[in-house]
């Protein structure tokens, strides 16, 4: 047994990847601002270059800095290892190219992050992968969707942004059945919320650009499965692609992720009482809220997440204008993309984040023109909920 599976999440969050300095004791170890890693000898650089010694090789591949925080996400995700990299979509990049090569074929979730959608899309079709959207909440159009070529299939769930569901472990079967591999992006609920390995995925992946930091002040991403997958099949993604997390921005990951299970507690207490106050407001249409009890999927997301996240979106009556009325309205809430802040966002997917999709895939999906997209923060719940009444009595 691992040292560190008898800690419950937070201590993880805190301790593992936290050592101090084994050189100096000092309890925040630095971060190892390198490019390469010099050597006693030829004889000694050989060693490590093989592998019969452990040693780093150059800062493409690794760094000490970034080796602590993947002890970190792994232990938490209940993984065997772990990679992180400049970004969420370097991450979810890195997965796929490992795993397809041309004339292979990817079923992806039909609502994705629009990054996701446009890699897929636009970069992974000109190398000869084909891709086919599909509700994957609906485990017969998955059926449907099987060719003899597919290989992966890709999901997010919550999905972004219509918060839709899908049920890790009934595809995570349909998946080992058809010997495909299995990846889900965990973003919107962090190993603390939602675990997909134990559910059945094969692999997790994460902009790590959100929740995980938290702080809003880096772009990272990382990918969470087997020993065997992220040791050998990320490895020449991970040394010919170049697109690793930089020693600085790892220590501003770490740092962040010791407090990842206190700010989404706050996080997800704050989005239930915001999604109460929008379920109730007599100017908004519809709110999707995994945790409200009018969300279809209500049971769903009880059975297999820890709380519902803090992601919330609504149309609000009278459409696009005075969706975009609530917007410019707010005065503590800014306009960006982006999520998991400290800080409430919002945002409007159909012109921002998911504008890359085509508007008959986004209305297909139901990304209508007028949904509106909140990231709840950690802020006090009644200063979100008087900034959002502010706005709304404008309108
Ligand atoms: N996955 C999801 C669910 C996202 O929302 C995003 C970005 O918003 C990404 C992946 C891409 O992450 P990054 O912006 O860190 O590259």
């Amino acid at each position: 047994m691992n040292k560190f599976e008898k800690w419950g999440p937070c201590t993880k969050a805190v301790h593992v990847g936290s050592e101090p300095c084994p050189a100096t004791g000092a309890l925040v170890a630095p971060i190892y601002q390198t490019s390469t890693y010099a050597y006693e000898s030829t004889d000694e650089a050989e060693k490590v270059f093989t592998g019969q010694k452990f040693g780093y090789l150059y800062g493409r591949d690794h760094s000490p800095t970034e080796c602590q925080l993947e002890e970190k996400l792994a232990a938490l995700e209940g993984g065997e290892a772990c990679k992180f990299f400049a970004s969420g979509m370097a991450a979810i990049a890195n997965a796929h190219m490992a795993l397809l090569k041309a004339g292979d074929h990817v079923i992806c979730g039909a609502v994705v992050y629009g990054g996701t959608y446009g890699l897929f899309d636009k970069m992974l079709r000109a190398f000869g992968v084909d891709v086919t959207y599909v509700d994957t909440s609906d485990i017969e159009a998955l059926k449907k969707a099987l060719r003899p070529n597919t290989k992966v299939v890709h999901v997010e769930t919550p999905a972004n942004p219509t918060l839709k569901i899908t049920d890790i472990a009934e595809v995570s079967r349909f998946c080992k059945e058809n010997n495909l591999k299995f990846i889900v992006d965990n973003t919107f609920c962090t190993p603390y919320v939602q675990r997909p390995l134990e559910l059945g995925a094969d692999i997790v992946v994460y902009s790590a650009t959100k929740y995980l930091n938290g702080h809003g002040d880096c772009i990272a991403g990382a990918i969470v499965g087997s020993k065997e997958f992220i040791t050998k099949g990320l490895h020449e993604g991970i040394t010919k692609l170049g697109a690793l997390i930089s020693p600085f921005t790892a220590y501003l990951v770490k740092r962040g992720m010791q407090t990842l299970t206190l700010r989404m507690d706050k996080h997800l207490s704050n989005a239930m009482k915001v999604a109460e106050y929008l379920e109730n407001h007599p100017k908004v249409e519809r709110v999707i809220y995994p945790g409200l009890k009018s969300f279809p999927q209500y049971e769903l997301a009880k059975k297999q997440m820890k709380g519902f996240g803090a992601m919330i979106s609504l149309e609000v009556k009278g459409g696009l204008e005075n969706a975009k009325a609530l917007c410019n309205n707010l005065e503590m809430i800014k306009i960006a993309v982006s999520l998991g802040d400290v800080g409430t966002l919002i945002e409007h997917p159909a012109a921002m984040t998911h504008k890359s999709l085509p508007v008959e895939e986004r209305k297909v999906s139901g990304i209508t023109d007028g949904l509106i997209r909140l990231s709840i923060g950690i802020e006090d719940p009644e200063d979100i909920i008087n900034d959002l009444e502010e706005a709304f009595e404008k309108i």
